[in-house]
């Protein structure tokens, strides 16, 4: 039986942890959970979970929690998310978070002992070399869930430091990719959250729109997969089958495919290094009849090409990008910005933040802090 710790069960990854969870209980039991605010949909996870332990950080959406059944202690606030994601009786724990917010989540579980399932790639982009230095001190493993960086791990034959020559990440091209240029910048929140293959929460869909979260995956491949930047290409790639492909030395090249879905590198991540059932659908390659693979249009996307240059820089730039990000894009959804102000945003507070060090999490939290700051003030007040 597995123990998992699942930080951030109220999102879209989280939910889809809790099915995978249910479906294997001979294999899967989640002994803690964690959300931020979502009271209504926490109660009902712990009524059908019945954890030993359920945490919601805040505490004031957890006053409207009706009291826990037998068997669950409930808590609130930051000590008690604090000891949820280094909880003493999980074997794993999923990092399902989104935002800055998993980078302390995948910390207090590394720094546990804890292997991580790590689908919040925010940690390894702000983060990086404090998540993995963590890592190897505590002998724990980070396990990928982002469905590229599981593709690539198993291309590798789950081996991270395994040869090869180079990565090929593939991308959607996300909402927007046939929209005319010029009309960008009318494009509304619906429409950028009107994902063509995947169903996600609201920021990483935005983000899909784009590219930042391209960005972001070289980053985190880079960290993952030991990659220099100029060993990753990025390639559009409409149909999501090819989840992601790596070239090994001799020319050959391996692809990780499948339908479009979370399910299969979740449970991968839970199961590994076992395979087992999964209820997805096979491809079906005769309906499909072709796969297309183009560039990147830098043009479409500036989001990625500042993200390409944050990771060429590192320290904290990526953590600057990430905050500008949150801002922008939380400003987007409510409509306080157009689609095409995210790229300038985040590009203003790149320019104006003062670098810092990495070196620590009080050192990023400072710097993300500080970004955030000056990402807000560049917004229409
Ligand atoms: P959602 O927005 O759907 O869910 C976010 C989860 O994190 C919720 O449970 C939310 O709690 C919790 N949360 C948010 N802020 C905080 C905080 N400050 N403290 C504690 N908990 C917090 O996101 P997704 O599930 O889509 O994404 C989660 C992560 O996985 C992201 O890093 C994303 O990039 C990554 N990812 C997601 C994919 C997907 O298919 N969705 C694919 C690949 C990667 P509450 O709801 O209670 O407020
Ligand atoms: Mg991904």
């Amino acid at each position: 039986m597995k123990k998992i710790a699942l930080i951030g069960s109220t999102g879209s990854i989280g939910r889809q942890v809790v099915n995978v969870a249910l479906r294997y209980p001979e294999r899967f039991q989640i002994v803690a959970m964690a959300a931020n605010s979502n009271a209504p949909l926490f109660s009902e996870q712990i009524a059908r979970l019945r954890p030993a332990f359920a945490v919601l950080r805040q505490e004031s959406a957890a006053r409207t929690l009706p009291p826990a059944p037998q068997g669950t202690r409930l808590a609130a606030g930051e000590e008690a998310f604090e000891e949820a994601c280094a909880f003493a009786d999980a074997d794993i724990v999923f990092v399902a978070v989104s935002g800055f917010a998993g980078l302390k989540a995948s910390l207090l579980a590394l720094g546990a002992g804890r292997d991580i399932a790590l689908a919040n790639k925010e940690s390894l982009v702000v983060g990086g070399d404090l998540v993995l230095r963590k890592a190897e001190e505590k002998g724990a493993k980070i396990l990928p869930v982002d469905s590229e960086h599981s593709a690539i791990w198993q291309c590798l034959h789950f081996d991270c430091a395994a040869k090869y020559r180079r990565i090929l990440l593939t991308a959607s091209g996300g909402a927007l990719r046939d929209v005319p240029l010029q009309k960008l910048e009318k494009m509304t929140a619906k429409e950028a959250l009107a994902h063509p293959n995947w169903d996600m929460g609201a920021k990483i869909t935005v983000d899909c729109a784009t590219m930042l979260n391209k960005g972001f995956e070289v980053i985190e491949a880079m960290h993952l997969y030991g990659a220099p930047p100029e060993k990753i290409e990025v390639l559009v790639h409409r149909e999501s089958i090819v989840h992601s492909m790596v070239e090994f030395e001799d020319g050959a090249v391996l692809a990780q495919m499948g339908v479009p879905s979370m399910e299969l590198p979740i449970q991968l991540a839970l199961t590994y290094p076992e395979r087992i059932s999964c209820k997805l659908p096979p491809v079906d390659f005769v309906k499909l009849g072709a796969l297309h693979f183009e560039a990147v249009n830098q043009e479409r996307y500036p989001c990625f090409s500042l993200a390409l240059e944050c990771a060429q820089k590192g320290g904290t730039y990526p953590c600057i990008l990430n905050a500008a990000g949150e801002i922008a894009v939380s400003a987007f959804l409510k409509g306080q910005i157009k689609y095409t102000q995210i790229a300038d945003i985040i590009e203003g507070t790149l320019s104006a933040s003062l670098r810092g060090t990495a070196g620590s999490y009080a050192e990023l939290e400072e710097c993300d802090l500080a970004a955030r700051a000056r990402a807000q003030a560049l917004l229409p007040q």
